[in-house]
């Protein structure tokens, strides 16, 4: 399998785009009309997985093998900590959207990005998650324009949501997709899958910018809608979060083998044996879990998670009508 250096190259040869304001971007201009889609790819550095599709996607537009008539961006948004194999170098740079003037690697290049992600009509953020995932699942908070382009990318049939005030990071700190959406526009993330490369990653990146290409084109020539577009895609699954586990101490240790969306039962045992019990208070799935580096009397090394994991259930009714 290639390195991230190989597929950079390939990307710097594919992004022909001298004129382009960021070092890492790529932008195909079809030309027939204004519908400006951005996609953006390592906004956490180590998930590199969505960027051998990313290439594909250009490759095809550059043969012609596939067409779009509007203006298609894609950021390559923090190579630095992919390269060295880490999640940011500095600062989150999913936090750092309202944190522009900052001098942390990560602040300077969230001023860079934002101008980019300020001219999106809508904008999707390819990640993937630390640990491994049963399904890929979209994540935003309740947007019905979002909804319904998650629907078009028919990618992931979960979608993790929360009524539309429940904030995600704390106050200050916003992330790509919510800086697009606190324009106006719609701006959600895709998590793709485990983090790394994998044929699966590339195929269900490629498979998404390509269906969300084909339908913002259609909408944008007029011959659709996006309720249309949405509405001959499978509807999504949609989960919220009805728990969260606080990292209270740092003996608390999850069992071995447990990922995003494993399934879980009321009153079953998620900690290892010998650490502090608890158990999942409610039926559903897992979310977040996670296993920190520990020292050798098993504490958890600083800084700790506030969480430990989360358990989602199925939102009972229609987010669109329980939720509005
Ligand atoms: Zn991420």
């Amino acid at each position: 399998m290639s390195t991230l250096q190989e597929h950079l190259d390939a990307f710097d040869a594919l992004r022909d785009d001298s004129a382009a304001s960021y070092r890492w971007q790529a932008t195909h201009r079809g030309g027939d009309h204004a519908f400006h889609v951005v996609v953006s790819c390592l906004v956490h550095g180590n998930e590199v997985g969505s960027l051998p599709g990313i290439n594909r996607v250009l490759t095809a537009l550059r043969s012609g093998e596939l067409s779009y008539g509007g203006t298609f961006t894609v950021v390559i948004a923090n190579p630095e900590a992919g390269l060295a194999d880490r999640r940011f170098l500095e600062q989150d740079l999913n936090r750092m959207f309202g944190n522009l003037d900052g001098d942390a690697h990560e602040c300077r290049r969230a001023a860079e990005l934002a101008p980019i992600l300020a001219t999106a009509e809508v904008y999707l953020d390819l990640h993937q998650t630390i640990l491994a995932t049963e399904e890929p699942f979209t994540i935003f908070p309740w947007h019905a324009d979002c909804w319904k382009w998650a629907r078009v990318l028919n990618a992931a049939s979960a979608c993790v949501t929360r009524p539309a005030n429940q904030g995600f990071a704390l106050g200050g700190q916003i992330c790509a997709d919510e800086y697009v959406r606190d324009l106006g526009k719609p701006g959600f993330t895709l998590e793709l899958s485990q983090k790394g490369f994998s044929q699966e990653a590339e195929d269900l990146a490629f498979k998404a910018v390509c269906n969300l290409l084909a339908a913002a084109d259609r909408i944008a020539r007029g011959t659709t809608t996006l309720d249309d577009e949405a509405g001959q895609c499978p509807e999504l699954v949609f989960w919220q979060t009805d728990h969260r586990e606080s990292f209270v101490d740092p003996a608390m240790c999850l069992r071995d083998g447990l990922v995003n969306f494993t399934p879980v039962q009321a009153g079953e045992v998620l900690s290892a044996p010998g650490t502090p019990v608890f158990t999942a208070p409610l039926t559903g799935r897992l979310l977040f879990p996670k296993y920190p580096e520990r020292d050798a009397s098993g504490a958890a090394i600083a800084p700790i998670p506030s969480e430990i994991s989360r358990v989602i259930t199925q939102v009972p009714e229609h987010p669109e009508t329980a939720w509005v």
